[in-house]
């Protein structure tokens, strides 16, 4: 790729780049026929927050999907996760134009279009400026790639944490070290001193808003709770634990989910599908037709890394734990998935194969080998959710037709 960069840094001009490219390409409301008042909130909330990364005077680093906020938070940072933000604006509209740019700017078809959607925006410059850009290696090295490209693009200090596959007492202190290390880096670059206190009431935080997450789960397994679900991948996806907003929005769904459980009309009843791999927006045709069927169960939400809490004596210790469980580890994952399956009593698989998704490559000859050995139908569908170019329903729904046949 040619050397590329961002002339104009101006967050004005950043924001009404986004806004026109939203208006441009919007084909239907962001927000539909939302059955869950939380839903709402959360969309609020979000979209409040992002709109406040544009601010000149905010502060804003980018952050990938499992990246431990809650550092970023003790700084007062507003956390931008690239990915989740090229997967938001796919969901309201078209983002050919996006992929047209990377492509004239030589990034290959071959890098699954969670990358090169975000990569698309900022080549647009519809991102607004970073103020640092840190990165670990997941879901994958690729956005840690990914990220490093963007530092060159806005000039911005780019930090990078390695975090190891394996848990045990070395690895936990390997990867505390490099916190520390990152903590002493963003005081320098931010000119703001890393306040104990400050960090103390962001994992409190972060604590309340998992405590009522867990319950949600909790009361998940044994109810039918429609867009519950989906919520809970949501909020996973937002990487906000550690604000008080998250607090108010768990506390929310848990009410919610608890207000339905006490519903007759929400007992247990269909047939549960968990969907393994990256999702497509609510109101996509595979789960519209999915969903007709059997109840839609989302898999990395439930993970057991998004159901822990955090130590509040040695939370950097805690974190690090959490952030080597967040590795996809084919063994560590094989056994949280078969928990997952019997504890939601779940009857197939839908593996969800991304276009260019390493990922997804690897593991799922594993899910194949474990939803045999236990009796699962599974089903793998070729898809991709943000580039409409490589992907066909007509080729998926036969095949979805003729699983749930079988399910049925
Ligand atoms: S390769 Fe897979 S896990 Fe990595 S960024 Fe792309 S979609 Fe996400």
């Amino acid at each position: 790729m040619r050397e590329f960069k961002i002339i104009n840094k101006d967050r004005d001009v950043q924001y009404k780049n986004m806004m026109e490219a939203i208006g441009r390409n919007a084909s239907k409301p962001v927000v539909e026929n939302i059955p869950l008042k939380s839903t709402r909130m959360r969309s609020i909330i979000n979209s409040h927050r992002l709109a406040g990364a544009y601010k000149s005077n905010s502060k804003v680093a980018y952050i990938g999907e499992q990246f431990p906020t809650e550092i970023i938070f003790a700084f007062d940072y507003i956390a931008w996760n690239i990915e989740s933000m090229g997967i938001l604006f796919s969901q309201s509209g078209d983002v050919n134009e996006f992929f047209n740019l990377t492509q004239e700017n030589s990034i290959s078809r071959d890098i699954c279009s969670f990358l090169r959607g975000p990569f698309g925006l900022m080549l647009a410059n519809c991102y607004p400026t970073p103020d640092i850009i840190v990165a670990n290696d997941q879901p994958c090295d690729c956005l840690g790639k990914l990220k490093f490209m963007a530092s060159k693009f806005y000039e911005t200090p780019f930090y990078k944490l390695n975090t190891p596959n394996n848990i045990n007492d070395d690895s936990i202190s390997y990867l505390v070290n490099q916190f520390k290390r990152l903590l002493g880096q963003i005081e320098s670059t931010s000119g703001i001193d890393f306040e104990e206190d400050n960090f103390r009431s962001v994992v409190m935080y972060s604590n309340k808003a998992r405590d009522y997450y867990c319950k949600i789960v909790q009361l998940h397994r044994k109810y039918n709770l429609p867009g519950i679900s989906r919520e809970l991948h949501e909020i996973f996806g937002m990487n906000c634990f550690g604000l008080k907003e998250t607090v108010q929005l768990c506390k929310s769904l848990y009410s919610e989910a608890l207000e339905m459980s006490n519903n007759p009309d929400y007992s247990k009843k269909e047939k549960r599908v968990l969907w393994v791999g990256q999702i497509p927006e609510d109101s996509h045709e595979l789960l519209q037709l999915l969903e007709k069927e059997v109840e839609i169960i989302y898999w990395a939400p439930l993970w057991e890394a998004n159901l822990m809490m955090l130590d509040d004596d040695e939370p950097l210790k805690s974190i690090a734990r959490r952030a080597i469980l967040y590795h996809w580890h084919l063994e560590r994952m094989r056994e949280d998935t078969i928990d997952i399956c019997e504890k939601f009593e779940i009857e197939g698989i839908v593996l969800a194969n991304m276009w260019g998704c390493r990922n997804m490559m690897g593991i799922s000859p594993m899910m194949r080998e474990m939803a045999a050995t236990k009796d699962i139908k599974c089903l793998t569908i070729n898809i991709d959710i943000i580039d409409r170019n490589n992907y066909s329903f007509t080729n998926v729904k036969n095949r979805i037709d003729a699983f749930l046949e079988i399910l049925l």
